[in-house]
Formats: C-alpha cells, sequence, structure tokens
C-alpha cells in the first residue's frame, strides 16, 4: 500500500474509533464556537429585555441583537435599525441590507461568514437620529458582543458607528480609507450603504475600502 493510502486507513480507522466511542464533534473546534454561541446567547439575554432608553423601548417592535458567525474574522456594525430590521429582528435586512450583502460578497465571503451589528439595537422611531444617552446606554453592548467575537477587522459603516467606534468627531468622508484601532483590533471606517444607495459615485470609494480588508484579512490568516 502506496504512503498517502496508509495514511488514509489510519485516519479512517481512527475517526471510526471516535465514532464508535459517540463522539460526534471534534472537541477543539465544537469548544470554540460553542464558547462564543453561548456567550452570545447569554449577552442577548441581557440585550433583549433592555429598557434602558424609555422612548426607544416603547417604540420599537423588536432589539436586533445581530447576526452571523460568532467566529466572524471581519465584523461590519452600522448604526442603528430601520423599519425593516425593526419588524424582522434582524440588522441590515432592508434595502441598505441587499447592498451591504453585495459589498460583502464582492471581497468572496458570504453574509453568513462575517458578523453584523449596530451601535444600537433599536430602532429610534422615524430613524432619526441616535442621540448621544442612547449610544452611552447601548454602547457596552456592542463593546461585548466584539470582545466575544474577537474579529480580526471591524468595518465601520457610516459616521455613526465609526465615531462611536473611534470616539472622534472626524467626518466619516475623512475616516473612511484609513486604518483605525479600535481595543487593538483594526478598523476600516467606510460609507454606510444607505448613503450609497443615495450616493452611488461613492461606491467606488467603498470598494477601495473593501479591497484593504481583504487583502488584511489574507495576510492575518496567512
Ligand atoms: N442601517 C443600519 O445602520 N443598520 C441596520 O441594521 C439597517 C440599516
Amino acid at each position: 500500500m502506496s504512503e498517502p493510502n496508509i495514511v488514509l486507513k489510519k485516519t479512517e480507522s481512527y475517526l471510526n474509533h471516535l465514532l464508535a466511542r459517540g463522539v460526534r464533534a471534534l472537541p477543539a473546534l465544537a469548544k470554540q464556537s460553542h464558547g462564543k454561541n453561548e456567550a452570545l446567547q447569554e449577552l442577548s439575554r441581557t440585550v433583549l429585555p433592555c429598557v434602558l432608553c424609555p422612548e426607544l423601548a416603547k417604540s420599537r417592535k423588536s432589539v436586533v441583537f445581530g447576526s452571523g458567525n460568532p467566529d466572524a474574522k471581519l465584523m461590519f456594525v452600522g448604526e442603528a435599525p430601520g423599519f425593516d430590521e425593526d419588524v424582522q429582528g434582524l440588522p441590515f435586512v432592508g434595502k441598505a441590507g441587499q447592498l451591504l450583502t453585495k459589498i460583502i460578497e464582492s471581497i468572496g465571503l458570504k453574509r453568513e461568514e462575517v458578523y453584523i451589528a449596530n451601535v444600537l439595537k433599536c430602532r429610534p422611531p422615524g430613524n432619526r437620529n441616535p442621540l448621544p444617552h442612547e449610544v452611552m446606554n447601548c454602547e457596552p453592548y456592542l463593546k461585548q458582543q466584539i470582545e466575544v467575537i474577537k474579529p480580526f477587522i471591524i468595518c465601520a459603516l457610516g459616521n455613526f458607528a465609526a465615531q462611536t467606534l473611534l470616539k472622534t468627531s472626524t467626518s466619516i468622508t475623512r475616516l473612511r480609507g484609513n486604518w483605525s484601532i479600535y481595543e487593538g483590533i483594526k478598523v476600516m471606517p467606510t460609507f454606510h450603504p444607505a448613503y450609497l444607495l443615495r450616493n452611488p459615485d461613492d461606491k467606488r470609494k467603498v470598494w477601495e475600502d473593501m479591497k484593504m480588508m481583504r487583502d488584511e484579512l489574507k495576510r492575518l490568516k496567512s
């Protein structure tokens, strides 16, 4: 028998041995995802009934916690749920969300591979801007999500996400395209997909930013 065949036979026999003993997943991998899933679920049990912002708690249909892969290497952070997100309880599912999906796919990733969350977990009535005290109340939830997920890169979508994470009042026009750091994690600010729907000419700039994130992900994974 050739060398590769012997290795295959040995691997098969070892896997059969594990199966016979009732093992259905390799412990190291299972434990890692399990831990992050559990931690996010536990955090969601605090976030979902949150009433720290009485106006938002009263007007919301859902609390939009976030969605995606708890092991994501790339995490997107938006501003706050809009109408569709409030109805469905999921981030970025409206028109801007459809564009975000295309943006993610433009660098060869699937939406399910990344994690998507917002600074605010509740929709501000009439899609008004988040108020400073609302950002202050909600930011710790985002911080904990980031701590659990530990992405390699955070893509901050638009002014609110970038300014909240980076503690700056500099506008997204000046921040985008430049790496920053949040708690030791690389942050790439870029334009919000809702802005791109109104200003399609700026899609080229977002493509430039996405390419930088794609290249950095490749570098960090290798
Ligand atoms: N805009 C955001 O910032 N977040 C969403 O989830 C939807 C639209």
